[in-house]
Order: structure tokens, then sequence, then C-alpha cells
């Protein structure tokens, strides 16, 4: 089972989440399990502080090493686990870096995670842990807490068994199954809404032209908005697929 710990100053803002939808019924079928702590258990002074003012003066306020460090310490089963900063300055989080930080996450057993908040942690927190930093996009928010969660959720609906339908998962946006393109548009009932049908192919309940119709329709939306997306093999006028 592959723990997931979050160490975060706003612990109930993640256990939330980690508690709804798949993220939470992955935990109750046993095929992840989340532990989050409160950084601010790990305060050395009685007053549990967490931050402090930047050396060098300025504006906002700094996690300070000490509890990050001793947090991560007290809560990783081993010193070589994968630890992940949640930071803007990081790599870019993308469905390939989210199976990357699976892999590794699988091949330890458990995956850290670390919330910033305020300015920032102490570089020297970063530092000692090794941790790998990533950000979710080239925007700065409050916390970390998101960041993470999102990070989370990448990460575990490409857990084997997490999402019923493999076959579902293996076909979204940025997977093999759409050669890392975008996914086809989706249609359920009713037939027409507000005079707009369903493409008609799909109510034929043929199969193998109802593939090709999302391929090509996957194809055509990935070269339209996405074209930084499109490999090799499928640009050119002739890219049916
Ligand atoms: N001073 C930092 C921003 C701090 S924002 C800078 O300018 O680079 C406070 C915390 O929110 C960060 O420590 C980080 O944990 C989190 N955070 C903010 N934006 C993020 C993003 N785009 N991706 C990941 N984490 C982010």
């Amino acid at each position: 089972m592959l723990e997931i710990k979050v160490l975060t100053l706003f612990p109930d803002m993640v256990r939330t989440v980690l508690e709804t939808s798949i993220l939470g019924r992955a935990a109750r079928q046993g095929q992840v399990s989340y532990t989050v702590t409160d950084i601010r258990d790990f305060a050395v002074d009685k007053h549990r502080t967490v931050d402090d003012t930047p050396y060098g003066g300025g504006a906002g306020m700094i996690m300070m090493a000490p509890c990050v460090v001793e947090g991560v310490e007290a809560v990783r089963r081993d010193d070589r686990s994968p630890v992940v900063l949640t930071s803007p300055q990081g790599e870019r989080l993308d469905e390939s870096l989210a199976l990357d930080l699976l892999a590794g996450a699988e091949a330890h057993g458990e995956l850290i995670l670390v919330c910033g908040h305020y300015k920032g942690v102490d570089e020297r927190a970063r530092e000692l842990l090794a941790m790998r930093e990533v950000s979710i996009g080239d925007y700065v928010l409050s916390g970390g807490e998101l960041p993470a969660l999102v990070i989370i959720d990448a990460i575990v609906r490409r857990v084997d068994g997490v999402l019923h339908d493999a076959a579902s998962a293996a076909s979204d946006s940025f997977t093999d199954g759409r050669d890392g393109g975008l996914d086809c548009p989706h249609y359920t009932r009713p037939p027409v809404y507000r005079g707009l049908e369903v493409p008609e192919v799909l109510l034929t309940g043929h199969h193998a032209k109802i593939d090709a119709w999302r391929c090509e329709e996957a194809a055509r939306r990935t070269r339209e908005r996405r074209p930084d997306l499109v490999g090799e093999r499928d640009r050119g006028p002739e890219t049916g697929h």
C-alpha cells in the first residue's frame, strides 16, 4: 500500500479533501493511506512558533527549518523516500511528472509532501531533506495545501485499481492512450438538449467506428488547442490519428 504523508500548518484543509470522492475511496479500499501531520507539533518553543521574519529584512514570514526537517524525519520510514516540497519554483507538474512521482513513491512505499506557507520555507530545510520541488503552475498561491492535493490527486488516480475502469484512465488527456494529446468530447443522455444533438456515430453501437471517431476528435482538439502536444508522427494535414 502506498503511504502518502502530508506535512502542513492547516491539516483540516488537507484532510477534508483526502476523504472525498476518488481520493477517499482509494484509502477506504486500502490502495493508499494518508497521514496528515501538523508541522506545528514540531515547533521547538513553548509558543509553538513555526515561522519568523526573514534574515536581511523585508516583508513576509518564513517557515523555520527545524520544525519542517524534524516533522519530515518523524513521519518517514526511510531516509531515501521521496520528499516533495510544493513550490512555484519547482518542476512544473504534468502527467509524466505525476507518473514519475508515483514510480518513486511506489519504489519506497511512501511519498512525503511538504506544504509551504507565507513567504516560503527556510532554504536549509530543502537542502537538508533533499526535497524535490514541484510547482503546479506559474502563479503564486498562499499555501502549498492546494498544490499538495493536486499532486496527490494526479498520482493516486494512476495507482492500479483506484479507478474502476482502467480503460477510462488510459484514454484521458495526456496519457499514452491519447498519444499524449487531449481527450475527445463526451456525451450522455438526453440525446437532444436545447436543439443540440449527440453526434450520430455515438448512437450506432458500432464500436470500431466510434473508436475511430473519438480518435479523430481527440487528435483534432489537440491540434486546435494544444499544438505543442502534437507528436511528430501526428503532424501534417493527413493526421486522422
Ligand atoms: N516566495 C515564494 C512564494 C511563496 S507562496 C516565491 O515567490 O517563489 C507560499 C507557499 O505556497 C509556497 O511555499 C508553496 O508551498 C506554495 N505555493 C504557492 N504557489 C505554488 C505553486 N504554483 N505550486 C506549488 N506550490 C505553490
